[in-house]
């Protein structure tokens, strides 16, 4: 992958034969290794750009594999690749020359009905948890792509649909289960090891494997309101200016996100209108069709779009609107940043850099924050920038390796302009971009509370081929 500040994502890994034999007896999992059949498909993350070699991959099965890779990384002083979804975009999942720890086959999900929460293992993709928790119009709030991982998410902090009304996914998180660089298994929560887990809310996969999540869930749907209105690229400014008025006011059940996009060839989209450029307002709104049809009045105001899909349908379709931005071997590269408002000279660079757009898969996502995200205390967790109001992700996607420059160029110069309105960063929007942008996500005492917690829990930093946080003093 082109990066800005490329970061090692290499280690070595060299085990005699005899070690091999002994460590693929003691997996329940797999361990495969180049040559392998399955191996190719294993090593593959979301961003095409990422083509890395692991020189053994372990398959972990459950908690017992988990801290046998741990383990056999300790003792060999070899960071490990970590995969959950594999959807990071600066492709941390996977490493070349050293132990990819893989945990997508841990797939059990467990609803309490009674106590109303969900415990998932760390190979669970948001589209699985979903699934089982709308069985009982339960959910919480998770990645708005069904295919991503929910242990990324989650340790970074999650954004989602639900998050103005319930928070972030970390806000919903209960406890989890995790194995530390010393290759120790531990429970972190409010009360057990709370340091622990005050800093995986936020601080990434800095401290250790989490081998399973438990969050709280609440009665969602399962038929909410929401879909995507179109509008044509010429009326990007004035849609932007009633945005920004329009999230003003807007209450805690809506979310919505702004996209500047290029029409899908979807059955939705009529002929004539397919491959065109154009402005659209993506909404969630997770109250009753009543209250949705009130709260989204102003919307319809605004004139009629090119297409209008708002519409009640199951939560269940809307995290699902954006799967095809999710598939696996697409070129990508992205720019990304918090804003402390919808400014009028940030309005201008988006109508500026938005249309010169280079690729039809490429899509820029303003989200709006706020509501229950924002009343979260700033030290709560390790999530920072709480009081942001949006945030903005110029993604630039492509098929062919050989388009790369100038598909990079767009993102680049695009970032560029915005850089001097930004206020932050969200982690999990980070490429390999090197430590000060790392430090860019939190703030000065968060950061320095998550460096003194990685000396505590991971001194040798072991855990380091991610957004890292180098062990510090407070
Ligand atoms: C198409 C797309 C859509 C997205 N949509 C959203 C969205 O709606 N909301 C949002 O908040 N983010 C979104 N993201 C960003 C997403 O949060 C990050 O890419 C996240 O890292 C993905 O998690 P993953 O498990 O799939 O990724 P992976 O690549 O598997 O892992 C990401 C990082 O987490 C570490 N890690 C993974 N699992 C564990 C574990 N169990 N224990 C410790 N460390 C671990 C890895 O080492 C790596 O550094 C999206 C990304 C993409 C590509």
């Amino acid at each position: 992958m082109l990066t800005d500040s490329p970061s090692a994502v290499e280690s070595t890994l060299v085990l005699e034969p005899e070690v091999r034999r002994k460590l693929k007896s003691a997996v329940r999992g797999s361990v495969l290794m180049p040559g392998d059949e399955d191996y190719h498909s294993a090593r593959c993350v979301y961003n095409g750009m990422i083509d890395r070699r692991p020189s053994l991959i372990i398959r972990c099965a459950g908690v017992s594999d988990v801290l046998t890779a741990v383990r056999l990384a300790r003792d060999n002083g070899c960071p490990p690749a970590v995969r959950g979804g594999g959807h990071s975009a600066a492709g941390f999942g996977v490493c070349d020359g050293g132990l990819m720890i893989d945990l997508s086959p841990m797939k059990g999900i467990h609803v309490d009905l009674v106590q109303q929460t969900a415990r998932a293992q760390a190979g669970v993709l948001w589209g699985e948890l979903d699934h089982e928790t709308q069985a009982f119009g339960l959910a919480t709030t998770g990645a708005r792509i069904s295919t991503t991982g929910i242990s990324g998410v989650t340790l970074g902090g999650g954004y989602g649909w639900l998050m103005r009304k319930f928070g972030l996914t970390i806000d919903n998180l209960l406890s989890v289960n995790i194995v530390t660089a010393d290759g120790d298994f531990m429970v972190a929560n409010a009360s057990e090891n709370a340091d622990l887990f005050w800093g995986i809310r936020g601080g990434g996969g800095n401290f250790g494997i989490v081998t399973s999540f438990e969050y709280r869930l609440h009665a969602v749907g399962p038929m909410i309101t929401g879909g995507m209105a179109f509008y044509p690229i010429n009326r990007a400014r004035e849609i932007l200016y009633f945005y920004r008025e329009f999230m003003d006011s807007a209450p805690d059940e809506l979310s919505t996100l702004l996209n500047f996009l290029i029409t899908p060839p979807a059955p939705f989209v009529p002929q004539h209108l397919r491959g065109v450029p154009v402005v659209a307002i993506a909404v969630c709104h997770a109250g009753s069709v009543e209250d949705a049809g009130r709260d989204l009045a102003p919307l319809r105001r605004i004139g009629p779009p090119l297409i209008d899909q708002i519409k009640p349908r199951p939560y269940k379709s809307l995290q699902r609107l954006f799967d095809a931005a999710g598939v696996f071997g697409y070129q990508v590269y992205g720019k990304s940043g918090h804003l402390a408002e919808l400014s009028d000279d940030v309005i201008e660079t988006l109508v500026t850099y938005a249309p010169q757009v280079t690729s039809p898969l490429s899509i820029v996502m303003i989200s709006t924050l706020g509501g229950a995200v924002g009343r979260v205390g700033e030290h709560d967790t390790a999530f920072s920038h709480r009081q942001t109001r949006f945030d903005y992700a110029i993604n630039s996607v492509w098929t062919d390796p050989l388009e790369s420059e100038r598909h990079i160029s767009w993102a680049r110069d695009f970032g560029r302009a915005m850089r001097p309105l930004t206020t932050g960063v969200y982690v999990n929007e980070l490429g390999d971009e090197g430590e000060e942008r790392v430090r860019e996500a939190y703030n000065p005492k968060t950061y320095a509370r998550l460096a003194a917690l990685k000396k505590t829990y991971d001194p040798e930093n072991l855990f380091r081929l991610n957004q890292n946080i180098k062990p510090g003093n407070r």
